[in-house]
């Protein structure tokens, strides 16, 4: 009973579901939640989200396997990202257990939107957080709303994933001791003017350096580095301002367990990045977008890979983590969550 939609056209766009999560903080607890039919959210003109910006937000996807069971990935994961984001913006906690009970409900009562296996689109999941009383003296708000909506969207590349060119970015995207770690709707929208200027400029993504030295790589505007050296170590990026990426993180066992390889999680300096054999950019979006060039005011590091496909040990990384996904390959202890 599947919608009528043309799962192999379906762009990364808003495609309403029939079914939303919702639950409401209201003195100083939490309710029982329920699916609802309605998409629309209403609230006050002066809410504390309108004002301050006072929201935090996570993805995720659910897919269809091979032998044809409907899957999340590791929402546990999100679940405790998503409480850390709440500690740092000053939201009240949505239990985690309960969070992962909420992704599970909506991807249930959305069943016939989950794209079939093999089509390459999926269900994606965007659980948030947001302050929802009038606040108009700065403060955190007293009333808070959850809620998880569900979307179907494409395959992140039609055609097959070509390497992208980026450039290093001249703005900032997260302050030293500040949100950068956190997934808070705020460092998107500072990030919003850069990537406009980027795009104009010929380029998919900004590298975004530490704001303290720039000397160091961070990561994009939604997805972190992995980098691969000449004799096959994978190399990732650490700061206390990176978002930590579950699909960086998932990507590291992988690599160890599953590749034999070596993983190095460490300062990344720009001035090494002209060594490594191949980059990419991992998030739960695209999985890994492989980088062919990087531009850094002119001067142009181009990785051995070129510009026509993937490296071969980003392949082979996007493989089976993609592979676990789909249920082709064995996933390690508690990756993958059955609902159906
Ligand atoms: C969400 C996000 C990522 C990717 O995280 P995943 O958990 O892999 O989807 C990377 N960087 C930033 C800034 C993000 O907001």
């Amino acid at each position: 009973m599947s919608k009528n939609i043309d799962w192999s056209n379906l762009g990364f766009g808003y495609v309403p579901t029939d079914k939303r999560f919702v639950a409401n903080f209201v003195n100083g607890k939490w309710d029982e939640g329920a699916l609802i039919d309605d998409p629309m959210v209403t609230m006050s003109e002066c809410a504390g989200v309108l004002q301050y910006a006072q929201t935090c937000f996570e993805g995720l996807k659910a897919y269809r396997t091979e032998d044809g069971k409907v899957v999340c990935f590791r929402p546990d994961l999100n679940a405790a990202r998503m409480a850390d984001s709440c500690r740092r913006l000053e939201m009240p906690v949505f239990p985690e257990d309960k969070f992962v009970d909420a992704c599970l409900a909506v991807v249930k009562a959305n069943l016939d939107f989950v794209p079939p296996y093999g089509s390459g689109a999926t269900l994606y999941l965007r659980p948030y957080m947001f302050g929802i009383n009038p606040v108009i003296g700065v403060k955190p708000a007293e009333d808070y709303q959850f809620r998880i909506f569900c979307t179907p969207v494409g395959p992140y590349f039609k055609g097959g994933a070509k390497p992208i060119v980026i450039r290093v970015s001249d703005f900032d995207r997260a302050a030293p001791n500040g949100t950068g770690h956190i997934k808070a709707g705020l460092n998107y929208a500072m990030s919003l003017h850069a990537i406009v200027d980027a795009h104009n400029k010929g380029f998919s993504e900004n590298m975004y350096l530490d704001p303290k030295t720039r000397t160091k790589v961070e990561e994009t505007g939604g997805a972190n580095f992995i980098f691969i050296t000449k004799d096959g170590t994978l190399v990732t990026p650490k700061s206390d301002s990176i978002l930590p990426s579950i699909t960086r993180r998932s990507l590291m066992i992988v690599a160890e367990k599953y590749l034999g390889m070596k993983v190095e999680h460490r300062e990344v300096y720009l001035d090494e990045l002209k060594d490594f054999a191949e980059c990419g950019l991992c998030g739960t979006a695209a999985v890994i977008s492989p980088v062919g060039k990087i531009d850094d005011h002119g001067n142009e590091i181009c990785f051995p890979a070129g510009m026509e496909e993937m490296g071969p040990w980003t392949k082979k990384l996007y493989d089976t983590l993609t592979g676990i996904q789909m249920g082709r390959l064995e996933a390690p202890e508690g990756w993958i969550r059955v609902i159906e």
